[in-house]
């Protein structure tokens, strides 16, 4: 199950990096034009390519109709992206491979090992934690016994996280990036102190949350909603965190 899991995940996070695939080996040397990007013209494209995206999805794509609006800003979100990766391919390199791996071999490589690694960390998580910390069952769980929650996760649902896995890649590809280059991380341990560390790590999450909960609120704004943060809702049982997030099979 676990390796059909990962050869699925791998499969449509190969279809989902095709942008990145177009944009790699076409990359040409970064320009001073490369950062034009508000080209009123580029913005009419992309505008109109999210547009006809959506419309085909709606009146042409046969979806269920509760799935129809998330499916719209995806594919509209999908064709953007290639649309961009082909017009600006330099921009797109650089974001997508900050690193500079020079082949696709390297990046795709590298993804696909970060796939399979996560998979297998959250078995081994999901099964130290069920044998050492044997949790509870949450209170909702016994006091509304009817409610059986998103049972099996369906096609889309693993076409969106296997989109989050590039996301995921990208971003920390990024990370890294950023922490190379900046003077302001330390690498030494004789430059560790308390304001490094202990304090850095308090304002840290204080700066997630307070970015995390005007984002969560504005993904509940009702014209917001049905278009990107309906479908983490399908799941309607309360879960315990990451220990039941990451049960793919959601046996747990
Ligand atoms: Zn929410």
């Amino acid at each position: 199950m676990l390796i059909y899991l990962c050869f699925f995940q791998i499969f449509v996070c190969l279809l989902t990096t095709l942008p990145t695939l177009v944009a790699l080996p076409t990359a040409p040397e970064e320009s001073s034009s490369s950062n034009d990007f508000v080209q009123t013209t580029l913005l009419l494209e992309l505008l109109c390519v999210a547009i006809v995206a959506a419309l085909f999805v709606k009146y042409i794509l046969p979806v269920s109709k509760k799935q129809s609006k998330s499916i719209q800003s995806c594919t509209a979100f999908l064709s953007v992206s290639a649309t961009y990766a082909y017009r600006r391919p330099g921009t797109v390199h650089t974001f997508v491979n900050p690193l500079g791996f020079s082949s696709i071999l390297t990046w795709v490589g590298l993804l696909i090992a970060k796939v399979v690694a996560l998979q297998f960390l959250d078995q081994i998580v999901l099964k130290v934690v069920r044998k050492c910390v044997k949790p509870k069952q949450l209170q909702f769980r016994t006091s509304h016994p009817k409610v059986l929650g998103l049972q099996k996760l369906e096609w889309i649902d693993f076409t969106y996280l296997s989109m989050n896995q590039v996301i995921e890649y990208i971003f920390a590809l990024n990370v890294v990036d950023f922490s190379l280059k900046q003077q302001y991380v330390y690498w030494s341990v004789s430059n560790i102190s308390i304001l490094n560390t202990v304090v850095a790590l308090y304002l840290l999450f204080v700066l997630d949350d307070l970015l995390y909960a005007p984002t969560h609120y504005f993904m509940h704004w009702k014209r917001i909603y049905p278009y990107i943060h309906k479908h983490h809702h399908r799941q309607n049982l309360p879960k315990r965190g990451y220990v039941f997030v990451s049960c793919l099979s959601n046996v747990c």
